[in-house]
């Protein structure tokens, strides 16, 4: 090192006094802190950093079952995959879900995929009178913006009630027939109990103040126009 050099390192702490230095920044989290949280809900989140979102679906829905819905949407509900990779040692289950009997149980087949879940979905969505292409999984379709006829709050309220609804009698369903000794209902009875539920939790609500349960249940398109 010249004489000049030593001279400019001499004087280095003086230049980068006014300076701010780098400094490492986590996105994911406004403390700019990197926390495994906020890295698993980026993961989960198909890599898109703008949260969770079925959140607001799940959670603002106003019905009961919102964690069996939070679970499905992530991955985490005890379908027969998941509960044979906790127990790799043992064998638990038969594999096939027990709904159709010919596929493997997962989250995304059991709520989603399986024939006999779809037709449910299908039967929702004809009631709501809209259309969709199956997505791909169940977070996909809780992260999905449906058009569905009605107007106001009341019709995303019933709206929210009936996609939980299907949920929650989809794993009703899925647990009394392996936990009874019960043959199963058909598609058409499941849907009947998926409306009695939504009209039930919608009715309690303040949007359908002026209407009972069965008034919902007897014509869901008249309460919501
Ligand atoms: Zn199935």
């Amino acid at each position: 090192m010249n004489e000049r050099e030593l001279a400019e390192v001499i004087k280095m702490p003086d230049i980068l006094d006014g300076i701010r230095l780098d400094r490492r920044w986590w996105e994911l989290e406004g403390s700019g802190s990197f926390s495994c949280k906020s890295f698993c809900s980026f993961l989960l989140n198909n890599g898109m950093a703008e949260g969770f979102l079925p959140f607001s679906l799940i959670w603002k829905a106003k019905s009961p079952p919102k964690v069996l819905v939070w679970l499905v949407a992530l991955g985490k509900v005890n379908t027969s995959d998941l509960v044979q990779r906790r127990r790799l040692y043992m064998y638990l289950s038969q594999h096939w879900c027990v709904l159709c009997k010919m596929s493997v149980e997962n989250v995304d087949h059991l709520f989603l995929h399986c024939p006999f879940s779809l037709s449910l979905w299908w039967t929702l969505l004809r009631e709501v009178k809209t259309v969709w292409v199956i997505p791909k999984g169940c977070f996909d379709l809780l992260c999905s913006h449906f058009v569905i006829s009605g107007r106001g709050k009341g019709a995303s309220t019933l709206w929210g009630c009936l996609v939980q609804s299907v949920f929650w009698n989809i794993w009703l369903e899925h647990n009394r027939r392996i936990f009874d000794e019960y043959e199963g209902a058909g598609v058409g009875e499941l849907w009947d109990r998926v409306k009695f539920w939504a009209a039930l939790w919608a009715s309690v609500t303040s949007d359908f103040e002026d209407y009972s349960s069965s008034t919902i249940l007897r014509d869901m398109a008249a309460a919501v126009m």
